[in-house]
């Protein structure tokens, strides 16, 4: 069996699902179960509809509620014609809505327990659509409610799967089906805890959902359809030029999804690649296109590296440890470091990138994970035996390719791209397969540009189109 998971801009109206279905008829024969997101922009609509209730404002949340629910059925109708259970769903499902944000208007917050109960009608919504379009053009397919199976712990807004149970209900409740040639459709995104309270696995979690049930259901084959041909050389929004990446292994896709590139949700990763399922990133606008295929082995390939992402902004935090502190007290170095790491982890900031050069300390930070108070609080902490300071609207560059690990002459390359450009740091060593430069944020689309010249003016055919 293969699992085939939709993003929001393939759901995002009747022509969109209209296509969905078309790619998922193509490839009935090899048993797909199908994973949705939300139709397009829903979950951020439905985010900002609790905030409007909580405080206050009921004209916001209402016209946002009224908004959806004519979209929703608007597309729905257009799709299905004989078949209603959607229709009533989108009654059931809007009329709880609205008794919920009536709730968050009396509460004046949103908790996070409630917000996930919100934001799971997204996908409630999407796939109820989806099931009954595919049951009308003569696909059998089967709504499922991830709730019942993806089994999760109760933090709320990022919840975990238990695996332990949330495999074996997987498997239960699937294998069954598709044993019966029967097409499941289910929610990404959204789970529930054993007490069955609605939780989300945090945004853009629906390719998590497609790996987990993959792995569980050792899949063939986990294929993510999104809008874009797959995992690109660079962003294309920034170098037109990009080109895609046909081939790339797991470790490579992990480097560049932790700093930056939108291609798959870092955390899906990991399933597909403890079980060895390769995973295919597809354009749905444009199913013929070859797209990515993500395996435990990386292709031989004459370019260095394979892709070039960016992450901004980030914040440096640099500290230089003081042996004495004001109070004439002593201090060791390592004793320092400690207690910077340890305060970061007690404020929950993870760095990106950590270099430790002497007494010279550097950490670079996701700035949108780090919010006023927390980074006034990190560095009067540490400011009281280092003299720390931090630099604002930087960003990370990295540059990934098992052949970095073998080429010795990449950096020279690099540092040649980088040449008038300001540059914070260069790391390369931590990991074999990739090199991080810290720039100014405002650098970003010229240091792309240069480096894209330099590595991918000629590239090699098998790898890349
Ligand atoms: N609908 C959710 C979001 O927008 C999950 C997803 O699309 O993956 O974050
Ligand atoms: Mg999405």
């Amino acid at each position: 069996m293969i699992v085939m998971k939709f993003g929001g801009t393939s759901v995002e109206d009747a022509a969109s699902i209209e296509r969905v279905t078309e790619i998922i008829k193509a490839r009935v024969a090899l048993r797909p179960c199908i994973v949705v997101s939300a139709m397009g922009k829903t979950t951020s609509r439905l985010l900002q509809a609790a905030q409007a209730s909580a405080a206050g404002d009921a004209r916001t949340t209402l016209g946002i509620v009224a908004d959806l629910k004519a979209r929703h059925a608007s597309e729905a109708r257009q799709l299905i014609k004989s078949n209603w259970s959607a229709f009533d769903f989108i009654e059931q499902y809007f009329a709880e809505l609205k008794k919920l944000l009536e709730g968050l208007a009396i509460l004046g917050e949103v908790p996070p327990r409630g917000l996930d109960k919100i934001l799971a009608y997204g996908e409630l919504l999407s796939s109820a659509i989806v099931s009954d379009a595919l049951d009308e053009r003569g696909i059998a397919s089967q709504l499922v409610d991830a709730r019942k199976l993806l089994i999760t712990d109760d933090r709320f807004g990022g919840a975990s799967p238990l695996f332990d149970i949330a495999n074996a209900k997987i498997v239960a409740t699937l294998a069954p089906l598709i044993a019966e040639n029967r097409v499941p459709v289910l929610q990404g995104f959204i789970g529930a805890t054993r007490e069955g309270a609605t939780t989300t696995l945090g945004f853009e979690g629906s390719d998590y959902t497609a790996a987990i049930i993959g792995a569980a259901m050792d899949a063939d084959d986990i294929q993510i359809w999104k809008d874009v041909s797959g995992l690109m050389t660079t962003d294309p929004r920034l170098y037109k030029a990009a080109r895609t990446v046909k081939a790339c292994s797991f470790a490579e896709a992990a480097a560049l999804t932790y700093f930056g590139a939108k291609v798959l949700h870092p955390k899906a990763i990991y399933p597909a690649a403890r079980k060895n399922i390769p995973v295919h990133i597809y354009n749905s606008k444009l199913p013929q296109a070859t797209g990515t295929a993500i395996s435990a082995t990386a292709p031989l390939c004459k370019n260095a590296i394979k892709s070039i992402a960016f992450l901004r902004p980030v914040t440096i935090l640099k500290a230089t440890i003081e042996t004495i502190s004001e109070e004439e007290q002593i201090f060791l170095p390592e004793d320092s470091l400690k207690t910077i790491i340890n305060t970061m982890i007690k404020r929950r900031v993870t760095p990106l990138l950590t270099a430790v050069s002497g007494l010279n300390t550097a950490f670079v930070m996701d700035a949108k994970a780090l919010d006023e108070t927390t980074e006034r609080d990190l560095l009067n902490d540490i400011a009281k035996f280092t003299s720390a300071s931090v630099e604002r609207d930087r960003a990370i560059i990295t540059l990934v390719g098992a052949g970095l690990a073998q080429n010795a002459r990449i950096s020279g390359r690099v540092f040649n791209a980088l040449e008038a450009v300001e540059v914070n740091a260069v790391l390369h060593g931590s990991s074999p397969i990739m090199m991080n430069v810290v720039i100014a944020a405002q650098d970003v689309e010229a240091v792309i540009a240069r480096l894209h010249e330099a590595f991918f003016a000629d590239f090699d055919r098998e790898v890349f189109e």
